[in-house]
Protein backbone atom coordinates (compact mmCIF):
# COMPACT_ATOMS: atom_id res chain seq x y z
CA UNK A 1 0.00 0.00 0.00
CA UNK A 2 1.41 3.26 -0.92
CA UNK A 3 1.71 5.47 1.79
CA UNK A 4 3.19 8.54 0.78
CA UNK A 5 -0.08 10.99 0.75
CA UNK A 6 0.57 10.50 4.81
CA UNK A 7 3.46 12.21 4.40
CA UNK A 8 3.86 13.49 7.93
CA UNK A 9 0.44 14.95 8.12
CA UNK A 10 -1.22 14.08 11.51
CA UNK A 11 -3.36 10.57 11.25
CA UNK A 12 -6.35 10.66 13.69
CA UNK A 13 -8.40 7.79 13.60
CA UNK A 14 -12.20 7.26 14.66
CA UNK A 15 -12.79 4.70 16.93
CA UNK A 16 -16.65 3.89 17.91
CA UNK A 17 -15.98 0.76 20.08
CA UNK A 18 -17.59 -1.02 16.49
CA UNK A 19 -16.11 -3.94 14.89
CA UNK A 20 -15.01 -2.33 12.14
CA UNK A 21 -13.27 0.62 13.40
CA UNK A 22 -11.51 -1.89 15.37
CA UNK A 23 -10.30 -3.72 12.73
CA UNK A 24 -8.84 -0.35 11.13
CA UNK A 25 -6.96 0.67 14.68
CA UNK A 26 -5.46 -3.12 13.73
CA UNK A 27 -4.56 -2.29 10.34
CA UNK A 28 -2.90 1.07 11.02
CA UNK A 29 -1.10 -1.11 13.67
CA UNK A 30 0.09 -3.62 11.42
CA UNK A 31 1.02 -0.85 9.30
CA UNK A 32 2.99 0.68 11.66
CA UNK A 33 1.23 3.46 11.49
CA UNK A 34 1.72 6.33 14.06
CA UNK A 35 -2.08 7.90 14.97
CA UNK A 36 -4.30 8.94 17.23
CA UNK A 37 -7.27 7.10 18.01
CA UNK A 38 -10.23 9.41 18.47
CA UNK A 39 -14.50 8.73 19.89
CA UNK A 40 -17.16 11.19 19.94
CA UNK A 41 -18.88 10.25 23.20
CA UNK A 42 -22.66 11.17 22.59
CA UNK A 43 -23.52 10.00 26.20
CA UNK A 44 -25.74 7.70 24.67
CA UNK A 45 -24.17 4.51 24.53
CA UNK A 46 -24.17 1.40 25.60
CA UNK A 47 -22.23 0.61 29.26
CA UNK A 48 -20.23 -1.58 27.50
CA UNK A 49 -19.10 0.39 24.51
CA UNK A 50 -17.47 2.52 27.31
CA UNK A 51 -16.04 -0.35 28.66
CA UNK A 52 -14.87 -1.83 25.42
CA UNK A 53 -13.13 1.47 24.55
CA UNK A 54 -10.81 1.08 28.15
CA UNK A 55 -9.93 -2.12 27.05
CA UNK A 56 -8.84 -1.05 23.80
CA UNK A 57 -7.34 2.12 24.85
CA UNK A 58 -5.36 -0.21 27.92
CA UNK A 59 -4.86 -3.66 26.32
CA UNK A 60 -5.23 -3.54 22.56
CA UNK A 61 -3.83 0.06 21.31
CA UNK A 62 -2.04 1.11 24.32
CA UNK A 63 -2.49 4.63 23.40
CA UNK A 64 -5.14 7.01 24.60
CA UNK A 65 -8.16 7.25 23.21
CA UNK A 66 -9.03 10.97 22.34
CA UNK A 67 -12.96 11.52 24.05
CA UNK A 68 -14.44 14.45 21.99
CA UNK A 69 -17.62 15.75 22.80
CA UNK A 70 -19.71 19.24 22.29
CA UNK A 71 -19.60 20.18 26.10
CA UNK A 72 -22.17 22.47 25.20
CA UNK A 73 -24.52 19.43 25.85
CA UNK A 74 -22.74 18.02 28.63
CA UNK A 75 -23.16 20.18 31.65
CA UNK A 76 -25.30 17.92 33.68
CA UNK A 77 -25.49 14.48 34.84
CA UNK A 78 -27.56 13.29 32.15
CA UNK A 79 -24.88 15.10 29.65
CA UNK A 80 -24.81 14.45 25.68
CA UNK A 81 -27.92 13.34 24.24
CA UNK A 82 -30.57 13.50 26.80
CA UNK A 83 -29.51 17.23 27.57
CA UNK A 84 -29.24 17.87 23.90
CA UNK A 85 -33.23 16.87 23.44
CA UNK A 86 -33.71 19.23 26.30
CA UNK A 87 -32.27 22.04 25.27
CA UNK A 88 -33.37 22.21 22.07
CA UNK A 89 -36.82 20.72 23.24
CA UNK A 90 -36.49 18.68 19.83
CA UNK A 91 -36.23 14.80 19.34
CA UNK A 92 -33.84 14.07 16.03
CA UNK A 93 -35.54 13.06 13.29
CA UNK A 94 -34.68 11.33 9.98
CA UNK A 95 -34.88 14.97 8.14
CA UNK A 96 -33.49 16.77 10.93
CA UNK A 97 -30.73 14.56 12.68
CA UNK A 98 -29.40 17.02 15.25
CA UNK A 99 -28.08 13.88 17.21
CA UNK A 100 -24.93 13.60 14.59
CA UNK A 101 -24.06 16.85 13.83
CA UNK A 102 -24.19 18.03 16.98
CA UNK A 103 -22.68 15.07 19.20
CA UNK A 104 -21.14 13.80 16.57
CA UNK A 105 -19.38 16.01 13.55
CA UNK A 106 -19.40 19.13 15.49
CA UNK A 107 -16.83 18.17 18.44
CA UNK A 108 -15.04 16.09 15.33
CA UNK A 109 -14.63 19.24 13.29
CA UNK A 110 -13.34 21.10 16.02
CA UNK A 111 -10.58 18.94 16.52
CA UNK A 112 -9.39 18.33 13.13
CA UNK A 113 -9.35 22.38 13.10
CA UNK A 114 -7.43 22.12 16.28
CA UNK A 115 -4.96 19.18 14.83
CA UNK A 116 -4.48 21.53 11.38
CA UNK A 117 -3.64 24.45 13.52
CA UNK A 118 -1.30 22.51 16.14
CA UNK A 119 0.90 20.81 12.92
CA UNK A 120 0.60 23.44 10.37
CA UNK A 121 -0.70 20.38 8.32
CA UNK A 122 -3.89 18.95 7.16
CA UNK A 123 -4.42 15.91 9.15
CA UNK A 124 -5.93 12.81 7.71
CA UNK A 125 -8.83 11.09 9.34
CA UNK A 126 -9.12 7.66 8.81
CA UNK A 127 -12.72 5.52 9.50
CA UNK A 128 -13.59 1.86 9.03
CA UNK A 129 -16.12 2.27 6.57
CA UNK A 130 -16.24 -0.78 4.05
CA UNK A 131 -18.61 -0.77 0.67
CA UNK A 132 -19.97 -3.65 1.58
CA UNK A 133 -21.57 -2.56 4.29
CA UNK A 134 -24.89 -0.87 2.76
CA UNK A 135 -26.04 0.12 -0.79
CA UNK A 136 -25.54 3.48 0.38
CA UNK A 137 -21.65 2.92 1.15
CA UNK A 138 -21.08 0.65 -2.14
CA UNK A 139 -19.85 3.95 -3.78
CA UNK A 140 -17.70 5.44 -1.90
CA UNK A 141 -13.85 6.19 -2.46
CA UNK A 142 -11.22 5.40 -0.42
CA UNK A 143 -10.21 8.86 0.02
CA UNK A 144 -12.18 11.79 0.15
CA UNK A 145 -10.86 15.57 0.37
CA UNK A 146 -12.94 17.60 2.89
CA UNK A 147 -12.07 21.48 3.99
CA UNK A 148 -10.64 20.09 7.82
CA UNK A 149 -9.26 16.92 6.48
CA UNK A 150 -8.67 14.15 4.30
CA UNK A 151 -11.25 11.49 4.91
CA UNK A 152 -9.27 7.86 4.32
CA UNK A 153 -11.09 4.82 4.51
CA UNK A 154 -8.22 1.98 4.21
CA UNK A 155 -11.04 -0.58 4.59
CA UNK A 156 -12.93 0.41 1.69
CA UNK A 157 -12.80 -2.95 0.19
CA UNK A 158 -12.52 -5.05 3.46
CA UNK A 159 -15.42 -8.16 4.22
CA UNK A 160 -16.82 -8.94 7.01
CA UNK A 161 -14.21 -12.26 7.14
CA UNK A 162 -11.21 -9.73 7.10
CA UNK A 163 -12.66 -7.64 9.67
CA UNK A 164 -13.06 -11.05 11.76
CA UNK A 165 -9.92 -12.62 10.72
CA UNK A 166 -7.62 -9.01 11.95
CA UNK A 167 -9.37 -9.32 15.51
CA UNK A 168 -8.27 -13.11 15.50
CA UNK A 169 -4.40 -12.07 14.21
CA UNK A 170 -4.49 -9.76 17.00
CA UNK A 171 -6.04 -11.90 19.61
CA UNK A 172 -8.77 -9.49 20.14
CA UNK A 173 -12.11 -9.83 21.26
CA UNK A 174 -14.79 -8.01 19.80
CA UNK A 175 -17.50 -5.52 21.57
CA UNK A 176 -19.44 -8.31 23.43
CA UNK A 177 -22.68 -6.59 22.25
CA UNK A 178 -22.56 -8.36 18.61
CA UNK A 179 -22.24 -11.87 20.70
CA UNK A 180 -25.26 -11.18 22.64
CA UNK A 181 -27.03 -10.51 19.11
CA UNK A 182 -26.88 -7.03 18.41
CA UNK A 183 -25.89 -5.63 14.82
CA UNK A 184 -24.55 -2.66 15.49
CA UNK A 185 -22.65 -0.80 18.33
CA UNK A 186 -23.40 2.86 18.91
CA UNK A 187 -26.46 4.76 20.37
CA UNK A 188 -28.07 2.52 22.92
CA UNK A 189 -30.69 2.72 21.28
CA UNK A 190 -30.81 4.91 18.48
CA UNK A 191 -34.14 6.18 17.59
CA UNK A 192 -33.42 5.00 13.96
CA UNK A 193 -33.74 1.29 15.62
CA UNK A 194 -35.70 -1.47 14.07
CA UNK A 195 -38.31 -3.55 15.51
CA UNK A 196 -35.73 -6.35 16.38
CA UNK A 197 -33.25 -4.16 18.38
CA UNK A 198 -35.87 -2.26 20.06
CA UNK A 199 -37.13 -5.91 21.26
CA UNK A 200 -33.63 -6.66 22.00
CA UNK A 201 -32.72 -3.72 23.61
CA UNK A 202 -35.43 -3.84 26.23
CA UNK A 203 -35.15 -7.56 26.88
CA UNK A 204 -31.46 -6.46 27.76
CA UNK A 205 -31.95 -2.88 29.77
CA UNK A 206 -36.24 -2.27 30.18
CA UNK A 207 -34.45 0.72 32.82
CA UNK A 208 -33.43 2.33 28.98
CA UNK A 209 -36.62 2.78 28.22
CA UNK A 210 -38.01 4.30 31.41
CA UNK A 211 -35.29 6.73 31.03
CA UNK A 212 -36.72 7.53 27.25
CA UNK A 213 -40.22 7.25 28.69
CA UNK A 214 -38.88 9.96 31.62
CA UNK A 215 -37.20 11.96 28.78
CA UNK A 216 -40.51 12.13 26.45
CA UNK A 217 -42.20 13.29 28.88
CA UNK A 218 -40.09 16.18 30.38
CA UNK A 219 -39.78 17.12 26.58
CA UNK A 220 -43.31 17.60 26.48
CA UNK A 221 -43.30 19.47 29.70
CA UNK A 222 -40.45 21.74 28.33
CA UNK A 223 -42.32 22.28 25.05
CA UNK A 224 -45.33 23.62 27.30
CA UNK A 225 -43.64 25.67 29.83
CA UNK A 226 -41.89 27.61 26.93
CA UNK A 227 -45.24 27.57 24.55
CA UNK A 228 -43.30 25.51 21.92
CA UNK A 229 -46.28 23.69 19.60
CA UNK A 230 -43.87 22.44 17.29
CA UNK A 231 -41.96 20.53 19.10
CA UNK A 232 -41.31 16.27 18.64
CA UNK A 233 -42.09 14.60 21.45
CA UNK A 234 -41.26 10.93 21.17
CA UNK A 235 -37.97 9.46 20.88
CA UNK A 236 -38.97 6.78 17.62
CA UNK A 237 -40.10 8.25 14.86
CA UNK A 238 -43.14 5.85 15.36
CA UNK A 239 -44.94 7.33 18.03
CA UNK A 240 -44.52 7.03 22.17
CA UNK A 241 -42.18 4.92 23.42
CA UNK A 242 -45.20 2.86 25.17
CA UNK A 243 -46.68 2.65 21.31
CA UNK A 244 -43.40 1.72 20.24
CA UNK A 245 -42.88 -1.11 22.78
CA UNK A 246 -46.31 -2.76 22.69
CA UNK A 247 -45.71 -2.97 18.57
CA UNK A 248 -41.99 -4.43 19.02
CA UNK A 249 -43.20 -6.65 21.49
CA UNK A 250 -45.69 -8.53 18.86
CA UNK A 251 -44.48 -11.61 18.11
CA UNK A 252 -45.08 -10.44 14.56
CA UNK A 253 -41.79 -12.72 12.78
CA UNK A 254 -43.70 -12.10 9.31
CA UNK A 255 -43.72 -8.67 9.22
CA UNK A 256 -40.43 -8.22 11.10
CA UNK A 257 -38.55 -10.16 8.26
CA UNK A 258 -40.40 -7.78 6.04
CA UNK A 259 -39.23 -5.10 7.73
CA UNK A 260 -35.57 -5.83 7.97
CA UNK A 261 -35.24 -7.09 4.35
CA UNK A 262 -37.02 -3.35 3.46
CA UNK A 263 -34.26 -1.52 5.86
CA UNK A 264 -31.30 -3.46 4.42
CA UNK A 265 -32.48 -2.02 1.25
CA UNK A 266 -33.26 1.65 1.99
CA UNK A 267 -31.10 2.51 4.88
CA UNK A 268 -27.42 3.46 4.52
CA UNK A 269 -26.63 2.75 8.24
CA UNK A 270 -27.80 -0.68 8.71
CA UNK A 271 -25.58 -3.96 8.61
CA UNK A 272 -26.58 -7.36 6.63
CA UNK A 273 -28.20 -9.63 9.27
CA UNK A 274 -25.52 -12.04 7.52
CA UNK A 275 -22.50 -9.87 9.19
CA UNK A 276 -24.18 -10.50 12.49
CA UNK A 277 -24.22 -14.23 11.83
CA UNK A 278 -20.92 -14.14 10.49
CA UNK A 279 -19.81 -12.27 13.72
CA UNK A 280 -21.41 -14.87 16.31
CA UNK A 281 -20.41 -17.75 14.59
CA UNK A 282 -17.29 -16.62 14.56
CA UNK A 283 -16.65 -15.67 17.87
CA UNK A 284 -18.07 -18.38 19.64
CA UNK A 285 -16.32 -17.52 23.33
CA UNK A 286 -17.62 -16.56 26.64
CA UNK A 287 -18.77 -13.42 27.13
CA UNK A 288 -20.93 -11.83 29.41
CA UNK A 289 -21.77 -8.58 30.90
CA UNK A 290 -19.97 -9.85 33.99
CA UNK A 291 -16.50 -10.52 32.18
CA UNK A 292 -16.98 -6.36 31.72
CA UNK A 293 -18.38 -5.72 35.23
CA UNK A 294 -15.51 -7.31 37.22
CA UNK A 295 -12.55 -6.28 34.73
CA UNK A 296 -11.98 -6.92 31.25
CA UNK A 297 -7.83 -6.13 31.48
CA UNK A 298 -6.37 -9.10 29.87
CA UNK A 299 -9.39 -11.21 30.79
CA UNK A 300 -8.69 -14.75 29.55
CA UNK A 301 -12.47 -14.95 28.49
CA UNK A 302 -11.81 -12.32 26.17
CA UNK A 303 -9.64 -13.96 24.10
CA UNK A 304 -10.73 -15.90 20.96
S1 LIG B 1 -26.50 6.45 16.38
FE1 LIG B 1 -28.65 7.07 16.01
S2 LIG B 1 -29.22 8.25 17.83
FE2 LIG B 1 -26.99 8.12 17.80
S3 LIG B 1 -26.27 9.95 16.80
FE3 LIG B 1 -26.46 8.39 15.21
S4 LIG B 1 -28.53 8.61 14.39
FE4 LIG B 1 -28.47 9.73 16.33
Amino acid sequence: MNLDFLKDRPLVANVSGGKDSTAMALFLMDLGLDFEPVFCDTGWEHEETYAYLDYLEKVVLKRPIRRLRNEKFFNTAEGGFQEMIKTKVFFPTGNIRTCTLTLKVTPQLEYMDEVRALHHKKPVSAVGIRRDESQARSTLDQFEEKDESTIWRPLIDWKVADVVAIHKRFNVAPNPLYTRGFSRVGCFPCIFSRKSEIKHAYHESPERFDLIRKLEQDVKQIAKDKGKKDAQYSFFKRGSVDDVLDWALKNDDQLELLEEEYLKVFSGEILTIACSDALKDSWQYPVSGKVLNNNILGQKSFMV
